[in-house]
């Protein structure tokens, strides 16, 4: 089956800081991949916007190497060409004058007009305010804002009343590019598309939840940015807090924005505090050439920690008595995301014991290799009696589903495409940020006011023991971290 591929309409797209890490590894081969795929019609315009010196040609230079390295599928070499046309440039200096009549001068009226904030958040308050001096803001324009949005609930709060001053919430798109996986997306089809699922998903039927994100790689280089930040901001706060809403929120009335951010949002303020038993904190340690946290942050004193793992619980009818369990880290000994729905067992064997006893779980891995599996009890096949075993069912119907290169459109494709269409479901609504920070808060603060030391774990390890003994008291055990 060959998915279809719906043009948008053509708009104006300028990406403020247009030269950067971002826009060259993923906005910009994102873009390219959408307009291979004929999704970006003939007449749509591309400005980079950013501080350096570059004409438009020098612009299509730095993004024709952008591409070679990192789009990752076929080049079609007259299809570049056409890209690179369709792209201009400006020098924009987000906190001074320079550039900004010139850039207004490209927007084309009754075009869709979007504008990525590709930038460190301590310049959306002043892009905003100049976009809006130099008459580029209609009711119609959109903006995009990367994470990190804000480090705390004040530091969230002040960001998003300097952008209400000159943007309507509805204009506004917080982007999570966890939300734009494929799978995360069939989560929600899975769940609410079938009458299979919904009735067990429950605390009556689910005995956990885990999340997690496990990363191999350290700091990476931005040592001086994630030693102020650590695992519970830069991932538990947004990307992991967004899993957990998916899977624990009500159906909504409808599948639009609002009503599916209105139900995200009950789960988050239905968050307990967390206890400081239900939380491990780590630090990964050197290995042989391989630097440890500290030496990565070049800060032997730093008590940020580089994973995370805690127990959660979702205070309402439907979750009272399923906890939620996540985790993530860097330095882990595989890359990869999964959220698992552990179900209970039958409250009865009619099996030998010998049977043993099992369950099922629904798993929903974002990477690598996005799919969702359901692991089914079956008599193992053989003349040797009736023993169990579980097996996978393989619910990525990439099979049935055939060949298609739709399916694997990156997170960032669907969603820039989203921005265009003016479809705001998978992006986080201010209150959802907010509420998010208020729960994460604190956490953090607790452990600055207790002095809790994060504990060391090996490079290439599962985290510290004691995340393992977290679920282990409870009687229940983390899966196996694996590609
Ligand atoms: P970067 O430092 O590589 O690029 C920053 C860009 O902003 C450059 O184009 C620069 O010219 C421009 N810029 C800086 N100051 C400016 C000013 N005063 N006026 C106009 N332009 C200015 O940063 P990045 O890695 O591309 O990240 C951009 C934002 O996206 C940051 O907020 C970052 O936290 C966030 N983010 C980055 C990644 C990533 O993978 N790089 C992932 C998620 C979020």
């Amino acid at each position: 089956m060959v998915s279809r591929v719906i043009p948008v309409d053509p708009f104006d797209l300028v990406i403020f800081g247009g030269t950067g890490d971002l826009a060259r590894r993923k906005i910009l081969p994102a873009l390219f991949r959408r307009f291979l795929a004929g999704q970006i019609p003939e007449g749509s315009k591309i400005i980079g916007a950013a501080r350096s010196e570059l004409d438009d040609d020098a612009y299509r230079q730095l993004v024709a190497e952008a591409l070679a390295e990192f789009h990752d599928g076929e080049m079609d070499q007259k299809c570049l060409t056409d890209f690179l046309r369709g792209l201009s440039y400006e020098q924009v200096d987000a906190v001074g004058e320079a550039g900004w009549d010139a850039l207004a001068g490209h927007m084309r009226p009754d075009m869709v007009r979007a504008f990525y904030f590709s930038v460190g958040p301590s310049l959306f308050g002043a892009l905003a305010e100049r976009l809006q001096l130099h008459g580029m803001v209609d009711p119609d324009t959109r903006i995009v804002v990367e994470k990190p949005f804000g480090r705390d609930l004040e530091t969230a709060r002040a960001l998003n009343q300097s952008l209400a001053v000159h943007f309507d919430e509805s204009q506004i798109y917080r982007i999570d590019h966890y939300l734009g996986k494929e799978t995360v997306q069939n989560l929600m089809a899975i769940r609410f598309g079938n009458m299979l699922f919904e009735p067990l998903w429950n605390s009556q039927y689910i005995d956990h939840i885990q999340i997690t994100v496990a990363e191999t790689v350290g700091v990476q280089g931005r040592g001086d940015y994630y030693d102020r930040s650590g695992a519970t901001r830069d991932m538990v706060q947004n990307h992991l807090m967004q899993l957990l809403c998916l899977i624990a929120m009500e159906p909504p009335a409808k599948f639009d924005p609002d009503a599916v951010r209105d139900e995200k949002l009950k789960v988050i303020r239905a968050l307990d505090p967390v206890e400081p038993q239900d939380i491990v904190r780590g630090q990964y340690l050197l290995a042989g050439d391989r630097a440890g946290y500290l030496e990565d942050v070049e800060n032997s004193a730093s008590t940020t920690e580089s994973f995370v793992a805690m127990k959660l619980h979702v205070s309402n009818w439907r979750w009272a008595a399923t906890p939620f369990y996540l985790r993530t880290g860097k330095r882990l000994k595989a890359r990869a995301s999964e959220i698992a729905v552990v179900f209970k067992e039958t409250p009865h064997s009619i099996f030998d014991e010998d049977a043993g006893r099992h369950r099922n779980t629904l798993s929903i891995r974002l990477q690598p290799n996005e799919g969702i599996d359901l692991d089914v009890t079956i008599k193992e096949p053989g003349p040797g009696g009736m023993r169990l075993i579980d097996v996978p069912l393989d619910m990525t119907f990439s099979e049935a589903l055939g060949p298609d290169s739709e399916a694997a459109a990156d997170a960032y494709e669907r969603l820039i495409m989203d921005v265009i269409r003016g479809n705001q479901t998978l992006f986080m609504r201010g209150d959802e940020v907010e509420a998010a920070w208020a729960w994460t808060d604190p956490i953090i603060q607790g452990w600055t006011e207790r002095g809790d030391q994060p504990l060391a774990y090996d490079t290439g390890s599962s985290g510290p023991d004691d995340a393992l003994a977290l679920m282990h008291r409870d009687g229940r055990r983390w899966r196996e971290i694996r590609e």
